[in-house]
């Protein structure tokens, strides 16, 4: 479902992507890891279209992402298609992005309302059985300032499946987390990978990645140095770097 090829990223001189080549099939979970500034977040903000890439191709459904191909030349597409093709990729952040003045229920709301369209009524039946199955039913009238951290985090879960995506982008949605919140939050991830939703994870979790990523990636200054089946790369890798990163978080 999605596939990354040769994806080169500059911010200036700084090669913050240096040919990455990752992919995850439909309904499995990819786990990326790595050190600090290896360009985790910027893979993931190429995937979803926050940044632009300056090299290589992202394929989302067997759809080229951000670019035109005609002939050997690409062009890059107009906002409203760059819009549509987001539309269909959800993302959970580290910091909980909830919109501050509107409450739990509507936070989830908003999306289907106003960009998909949907009826209110039809968006409040299913935002509400989202809260439900994040467990927080009884916080539905709610702001983000009266939430737990990890309840936020349940929420924009909830709010990203609402918009009904192809697939959900975590980044470390748990490393802003007190230590008792981590789990509720990982339960939640669990049981959506577990009804077949195709999830791209960074995370400093391994026991997450050990028990529910179906593919591990490490990368580290900017390209992939392992990646391959869950239990393969942490459990035996062939790398001595991914050896030593794995040895180092756990
Ligand atoms: P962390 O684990 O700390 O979140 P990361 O693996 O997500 O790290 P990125 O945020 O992708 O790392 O950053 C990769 C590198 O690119 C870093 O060295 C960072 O300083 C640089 N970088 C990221 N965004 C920008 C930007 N907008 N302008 C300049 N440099 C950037
Ligand atoms: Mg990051």
């Amino acid at each position: 479902i999605v596939k990354a090829v040769d994806v080169t990223k500059r911010f200036g001189d700084f090669l913050a992507l240096d040919k990455v080549n990752f992919e995850v099939r439909r309904g499995e979970v990819g786990c990326i890891i790595g050190p600090s500034g290896s360009g985790k977040s910027t893979l993931l903000r190429c995937l979803n279209l926050l940044e632009r890439m300056d090299g290589g191709g992202i394929w989302v459904n067997d759809e080229l992402i951000g670019y035109r191909r005609d002939g050997d030349k690409l062009y890059e597409i107009s906002d409203a298609d760059v819009a549509r093709q987001r539309r269909r990729i959800g993302m959970v952040f580290q910091r909980f992005n909830l919109f501050p003045h509107m409450t739990a229920l509507e936070n989830i709301i908003e999306g289907p309302v106003h960009v998909l369209g949907e009826p209110p009524e039809k968006a409040r039946a299913e935002a509400k059985r989202l809260l439900e199955r994040v467990g927080l039913s009884d916080k539905q009238d709610h702001y983000p300032s009266a939430l737990s951290g990890g309840q936020q985090q349940r929420v924009a879960i909830a709010r990203a499946m609402g918009m009904r995506p192809d697939m959900i982008l975590f980044d470390e949605p748990t490393s802003a987390l007190d230590p008792e919140l981590v789990s509720e939050v990982l339960d939640v991830m669990r049981d959506l990978a577990t009804s077949g939703m195709t999830m791209i994870v960074v995370t400093h979790e391994m026991g997450f990645a050990r028990n529910v990523a179906d593919t591990v990636t490490f990368m580290e200054a900017g390209k992939v140095v392992e990646t391959g089946p869950a239990a393969e790369v942490l459990g035996a890798p062939k790398n001595a770097r991914t050896a030593e990163f794995i040895k180092a978080v756990q």
